[in-house]
């Protein structure tokens, strides 16, 4: 006979730690509960759903709601706990009726295994049990377990949004570490955990206030600070000073679903998000349209648009919605940028998709400025504009799929990311031709200049790649070959983003597997031993990159060979710090280079946090 479903929904999982080392997160799943089993899996927008774990009914021994008056760090706010063979599993609930709904649920199918007589009603966090302070994850709960009281026991007062006891204005602080006391004055950190800021005036011991009231010193390196909207205007998708007319215009001529924008409501102070859809409308409203949300602001200062999925800050509000719909009409697919369009050559063309074809005759060809993996790159005009032409050598690369690709590479345009125009395939072996970048290369810039660069240049050099590489990550292109020599640096030393997704056509098979010319060095465990590129590979090598233009151009694991590297981060070892760089810095790169690509931060984290760095 088949297990009978009995409940399925989407809730979010805080891992089990069954490791000791494993660091915790929550991540959205898709929960399955049926006569025999309860089962998890992950759904991605088309993507076949992937099972993450099953835990069988017989092993489980007790299903209750958790009472806390701890922030819950994510945005279903209402946990209930299933503690089977020896580990706890607690999952959140969008409301409080779906999580009454599972735990009673849960409670009758298992009402006849063997129990606990005990349970604990708070959490285990930090080390201890919340309700009953012991140290010791299995010892025995200290409230009596009722297998059939169906959630009756005292619910506790879970407020609509966690932050709202917040005053408004106030600042919030993220721990990025734990830390423990060393002085009587100081506070305890929990890693991932908010405070509030009470004091920032001494340059290294900052005071914060806990959630349950009491302050303290910390080290000022352990917490980044979360500023609500600031920087938005750094962001690709953030229009300025547009219309409500002129941005539907604009959405409407990119013409794509899930295009979208933020720009300034008429209301002072108030962002709104405008996005293109196709999806039919329920009353009539004309198709294709745009459609408007107000990002709404909630008293304790988080962010949220149309249900209530609470951010601190608008970057974050819309990179949750660049992978979620979550009750918008379609996921926010496509940045769309009015600066973009006033300078991408292609745009007004009727045709654009098919330009990226560049004729013979209209290229100057002029001296040679470098050579690189696919030939010579030399100086040259097109269309009145000075550009740089990479020939082609024979057999260098695989001409028919780049061809194919270099449609959608054209198509790609951010002023942090060196422009393909187009490729010239009148020439043989065919030639690209892009925006010329009178500074050459990073890594070159940075070793010339070593001795002379403000800590100040560095971090906008580290904030220019994260704006260009937070593009890519949104537009769903993966760089796969991200390091200060394929990034390169403008007449107003501006670094770029170069060479993007042109790993893929190499056919030099010394640069393919783990040959001598594998960038071993700046690559994700996952991509060494599986070649699983993704948008958290590049991540990976992003902080290797903030790593060289902290060093100053010096190469990583100057004197290993790929094998030591290998052997090296199997064993968990990281690079250094370097010297230039600041704590928070360093943090910032060792988060990149977590060894599980999910707990890596996105481009778009990496940029607000190091815009926030970067503010006076
Ligand atoms: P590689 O294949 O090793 O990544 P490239 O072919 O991208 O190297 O470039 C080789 C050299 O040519 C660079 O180091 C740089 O000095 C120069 N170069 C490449 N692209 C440009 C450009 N767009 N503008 C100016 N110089 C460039």
């Amino acid at each position: 006979m088949y297990p009978r479903v009995i409940l399925k929904g989407t809730m979010i999982k805080k891992s089990q730690q069954k490791r000791r080392t494993s660091p915790c997160n929550y991540k959205e799943r898709f929960f399955v509960l049926d006569t025999q089993e309860l089962k998890y899996s992950e759904r991605r927008p088309g993507k076949k759903p992937t099972l993450k774990g099953c835990i069988l009914l017989s092993r489980i021994r007790c299903v209750e709601i958790v009472c806390s008056d701890v922030p819950i760090p994510c945005h279903y706010k209402y946990p209930f706990q299933v503690f089977h063979d020896s580990y706890y599993l607690y999952i959140f609930a969008p409301d409080n009726d779906v999580r009454l709904k599972w735990v009673r649920a849960l409670k009758e199918e298992t009402k006849y295994n063997q129990l606990v007589v005990k349970y604990h009603p708070n959490f285990w966090m930090g080390g201890r049990w919340r309700c009953c302070q012991q140290t010791e994850k299995l010892a025995a709960g200290c409230q009596e377990y009722c297998p059939e009281g169906y959630g009756s026991v005292a619910l506790p007062k879970t407020p609509e949004l966690q932050w709202s006891s917040y005053d408004p204005g106030q600042r919030l602080v993220m721990a990025l570490r734990d830390y423990a006391p060393i002085g009587a004055s100081d506070l305890p950190l929990e890693k991932d955990q908010e405070y509030v800021l009470m004091d920032s005036s001494h340059p290294e011991w900052w005071t914060v206030r806990d959630v349950r009231g009491k302050t303290g010193f910390v080290p000022r390196t352990c917490l980044l600070e979360k500023t609500a909207s600031t920087n938005i205007d750094r962001f690709e998708w953030y229009n300025k000073d547009i219309t409500r007319a002129q941005a539907e215009d604009l959405l409407m001529s990119e013409g794509k679903e899930g295009a979208f924008m933020v720009r300034d409501s008429r209301h002072a102070g108030v962002y709104t998000v405008s996005v293109f859809t196709k999806a039919p409308g329920s009353n009539g409203e004309k198709n294709p349209r745009v459609k408007h949300y107000h990002i709404r602001e909630t008293k304790g200062s988080g962010f949220y648009l149309a249900e209530r999925y609470l951010f601190l800050t608008i970057p974050e509000l819309i990179n949750y919605h660049q992978h979620n719909a979550a009750g918008l009409i379609t996921r926010l697919r496509k940045p769309v940028s009015q600066r973009d369009l006033s300078q991408n050559p292609y745009i007004h063309t009727e045709d654009a998709v098919d330009q990226w074809e560049v004729n013979r005759e209209e290229l100057i060809l002029g001296k040679e400025v470098g050579s690189g993996q696919f030939g010579l790159v030399l100086e040259g005009r097109w269309r009145g504009r000075k550009v740089a032409v990479k020939m082609g050598i024979e057999g260098a690369m695989s001409e028919e799929e780049f061809k194919e690709e270099a449609r959608i590479m054209t198509r790609l345009f951010h002023s942090k990311l060196v422009q393909l125009y187009g490729v010239c395939t009148q020439c043989s072996p065919m030639c690209l031709v892009c925006e010329f970048m009178e500074n050459g290369c990073l890594s070159d810039y940075l070793r010339a200049w070593k001795g002379h660069l403000s800590s100040k240049t560095l971090l906008t050099m580290c904030l220019d790649v994260s704006e260009g590489m937070a593009y890519l990550e949104s537009s769903n292109f993966i760089h796969r070959d991200l390091a200060a020599r394929n990034c390169l640096v403008s007449k107003n030393n501006e670094v770029k983003v170069a060479d993007f997704g042109m790993a893929r056509f190499v056919l030099d098979d010394e640069y393919k597997s783990l040959h001598s010319k594998f960038p071993v060095k700046w690559s994700a465990p996952e991509v060494i031993r599986f070649c699983k590129f993704s948008s958290k590979s590049d991540v990976w090598s992003f902080g290797v990159l903030m790593w060289e233009v902290y060093n100053e151009g010096r190469i990583p694991h100057e004197h290993s060979t790929n094998t030591e590297v290998i052997e090296s981060l199997n064993k968990g070892l990281r690079l250094l710090k370097p010297r230039l760089a600041t704590e928070t810095l360093y943090l910032l790169m060792e988060w990149c280079w977590k060894e599980i690509p999910e707990d890596r931060p996105s481009f778009a984290l990496l940029l607000h946090q190091l815009a926030s760095l970067s503010d006076p």
